[in-house]
């Protein structure tokens, strides 16, 4: 990866290299933005690299190469499809992604907090972690993401590099997540008292919708004045109806990359929601967002023979 980046600028064949450096903290890694062909020995792959790229896109002017998993090359051709970036200003090093560890699953695994960890890895299907110079072994599904536990696409389909061996998605990959099913089985009075219990803490801070390359509105509705479509200030029911609207709004458009749910500070589960609208935009439009860049988007064009004469 690192001699791919360093030649895409060194040959002029682009002007940024989008990727990921090792983060401040213990097992974590931080998006890396640059120009500088030296900053390129600073680029790494490992089962921490959450972010999704694909959210700087929007933001960079000029001929980008980014670095991207599965889940960040749909969000890409999304991208594209609602002519946000240009195919032709991308060079897209696909990572074969073997799913990213959930820090939190693990602490909760070894009754430790990450900085009392001394080591995390991944060897195929096992992740092992070091405390107090023990290793303990663990099952890697029980330390992935949950939504790298329903990734679809786990190799890019769309790009131009390929750093590594093809990956499928593993036959388990159908679990939407626990804590959906869990909703599932609720009363509506029961889950709607559920996502009040989840909304009074939610702080309004706005890193879901920031951390989202399917959020990319010049100006968010929670910001309009006239009308005012939410108050500014956290209470349950605004930070609903905030969440509620967004979702809608990423609807064909979230590739279900999980970021929204994982930067949330105060852990709501999000993924409740945007993964649910997935699966209803797939099962009613038969859409999966960012598979094919030649397909029309979901939400911006419609068929005559749609139900509604709204939509006409
Ligand atoms: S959703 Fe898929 S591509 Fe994205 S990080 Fe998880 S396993 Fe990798
Ligand atoms: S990231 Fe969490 S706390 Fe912040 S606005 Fe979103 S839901 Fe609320
Ligand atoms: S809504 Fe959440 S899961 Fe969907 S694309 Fe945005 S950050 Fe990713």
């Amino acid at each position: 990866m690192r001699q791919e980046a360093k030649a895409l600028l060194e040959q002029k064949k682009v002007d940024w290299i989008v990727g990921f450096a090792l983060g401040s903290l213990k097992f974590t890694t931080t998006p890396l933005i640059t120009k500088d062909v030296t900053d390129t020995e600073r680029l790494v792959i490992n089962p921490f690299i959450t972010n999704n790229l694909a959210n700087f896109l929007t933001g960079i002017e000029g001929r980008v190469g980014i670095v991207a998993k599965g889940c960040e090359s749909r969000s890409i051709v999304s991208l594209i499809q609602d002519n946000k970036v240009t195919r032709e200003d991308l060079v897209i090093l696909a990572v074969p992604c073997p799913g990213i560890i959930d820090l939190a699953k693990i602490e909760r695994l070894v009754g430790k907090d990450r900085d009392e960890l001394e080591d995390i890895t991944r060897t195929g299907d096992k992740v092992s972690v070091k405390v107090n110079g023990q290793k303990k072994d663990f099952a890697a599904s029980d330390a992935l993401f949950d939504h790298c536990l329903a990734c679809e696409l786990p190799t890019p389909q769309e790009y131009d590099i390929i750093l590594g061996e093809e990956r499928k998605p593993s036959p388990e990959t159908k679990i939407s997540g626990q804590n959906i099913a869990k909703l599932k089985e609720l009363t509506s009075a029961e889950r709607w008292a559920s996502w009040e219990k989840e909304m009074s803490r939610c702080i309004r801070c706005y890193t879901c919708r920031n951390v989202c390359p399917a959020c990319f509105c010049q100006r968010c509705f929670v910001e309009e004045t006239e009308p005012q479509w939410t108050l500014p200030m956290p209470q349950w029911q605004d930070n609903l109806i905030f969440q509620i609207i967004r979702t809608i709004h990423v609807a064909g458009r979230c590739t279900d990359c999980g970021e929204c749910e994982r930067a949330c500070p105060v852990n709501i589960p999000l993924r409740s929601l945007t993964r649910e609208m997935y699966d209803i935009v797939d099962e009613l439009f038969k859409f999966k967002t960012g598979m094919d860049k030649d397909a029309l988007p979901l939400m911006v064009h419609y068929e005559q023979e749609e139900a509604e004469d709204f939509f006409k």
